[in-house]
């Protein structure tokens, strides 16, 4: 099978359920939905060499950023650098283990769980001889899948940067040789996930998929279904996908009462999220706790305008933005307003992607626990708050996950039904 090209009978969009026959695709070419414009499938130019020439390089990057100082910070003579290894050291070390783990797995773990099963991947379809058991890649796109939401290395060298505003009166900080290979595993980690498209790998994998027909109009209507891990078409009456394994539906299961449950849960963790200090500072002996929007404020008086709003921004409003929007979309499916159905899968499609982005504030307590440890002098530690907020994050991220934006689409008004139908006629 060459390289560049996709070519399936027909291919049932995720958000929508509207059944696309896609012409082959060629290299260099992306297929949208044609009734929502969901992004189905992307075949990239050379991807194979590409892929591999970003992740190898990406991990290579990672080992250079894991070598050299990453950090360096003084004040009052004193000096004191930190590597991204002393970052875990001192979390664990102060007996942190669950904010330790949450930055091993965000920055380390995920990231080249993602790595290597890709490159596994690339290098399988390469030498197909060997590779015999085709089960291995299956398992390995399956991690590259679930593994894909939860990399969060970006939004760490932001919250790298809003480190160093926080810190700016109190000390000097500067960048070590590792912080500018860091910068590298992240843009080549972010090249190596734009090439990576789902579809296309299983299509490189078991080739066509559906072994069904169906016209240009809703997928469930004909007796359809699409599996939402592989993309795979089948009958509605497919338990099991015969190409990846799992379990298939037309709509997720109980989509609606998971997402309800997980806001709520998020809300309930958004209460001590707040009240409680995400921070603890010592300066001179004295311990200063400070909440959420203490630091935001303290940002603002100090005159650190943007940084103090886009803390504002992530840790505040979108998580609280989050829920409101996905609690309106659960209602929605239920009882539809007259709004355009468009209008509300673009909303969808904002909540699932800026979710991550409010672990910022998580990641600026990190950074600055492992560099700022000088006894009474000067010490930070992360305060109560740090857990709760991270589960809220999670939780909303989850939410946005849970909830089937296919059920909109069933509920839509006159007018978004009718243009679904239209492909038919
Ligand atoms: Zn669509
Ligand atoms: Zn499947």
């Amino acid at each position: 099978m060459s390289d560049s090209q996709f070519h399936e009978t027909i291919t049932i969009c995720d958000e929508c359920d509207f059944v696309n026959c896609i012409p082959p695709l060629e290299a260099g070419e992306r297929y949208r939905c044609q009734h929502c414009d969901h992004v189905l499938v992307s075949v990239h130019k050379h991807v194979s060499a590409r892929i591999m020439g970003a992740g190898l390089s990406s991990l290579l990057m990672l080992a250079l950023a894991m070598s050299f100082p990453f950090l360096a910070f003084s004040t009052n003579g004193i000096k004191h650098s930190v590597t991204l290894f002393n970052t875990l050291e001192v979390l664990l070390g102060q007996g942190y283990l669950i904010l330790g783990a949450i930055i091993s797995l965000a920055l380390f773990v995920f990231p080249i769980i993602y790595l290597v099963s890709v490159l596994f991947l690339v290098w399988s379809f390469r030498h197909p001889q060997q590779l015999t058991l085709r089960t291995i890649q299956g398992y390995s796109l399956h991690w590259v899948t679930v593994m894909q939401p939860w990399l969060m290395v970006d939004v760490f060298l932001v919250g790298v940067l809003v480190a160093l505003v926080k810190m700016n009166s109190l000390a000097d900080i500067s960048f070590g040789l590792s912080f500018w290979a860091f910068c590298g595993y992240v843009i080549l980690l972010l090249k190596t996930v734009v090439l990576v498209d789902k579809r296309w790998f299983w299509h490189q994998i078991s080739g066509q998929a559906a072994n069904v027909t169906g016209t240009e109009a809703t997928a469930k209507g004909q007796g359809l279904l699409a599996c939402h891990f592989c993309g795979a078409s089948h009958t509605i009456d497919t338990t099991h996908c015969n190409r990846c394994g799992h379990s298939v539906y037309s709509r997720r299961p109980r989509s609606i009462s998971t997402t309800v449950a997980l806001l709520v849960a998020s809300l309930v963790m958004y209460i001590p999220a707040n009240v409680f200090p995400i921070m603890q500072t010592t300066f001179l002996g004295s311990t200063d706790p400070s909440t959420i929007m203490g630091g935001v404020l303290l940002l603002w008086s100090l005159g650190s305008y943007p940084v103090a709003l886009i803390i504002l921004i992530a840790s505040v409003v979108i998580p609280l933005a989050k829920v409101l929007a996905l609690s309106w979309l659960c209602w929605q499916a239920y009882f539809p307003d007259d709004k355009q159905t468009e209008q509300k899968i673009k909303l969808y499609r904002i909540t699932e992607f800026v979710g991550r982005w409010s672990m910022i504030d998580v990641f600026v307590v990190a950074i600055l626990t492992s560099l700022v440890q000088m006894g009474n002098f000067m010490s930070i530690l992360p305060g109560p708050a740090v857990l709760s907020f991270t589960a809220v994050i999670v939780l909303t991220m989850l939410a946005a996950m849970t909830f089937d934006p296919r059920l909109l689409w069933d509920k839509a008004p006159e007018s978004s039904a009718s243009a679904l139908e239209r492909g038919t006629e």
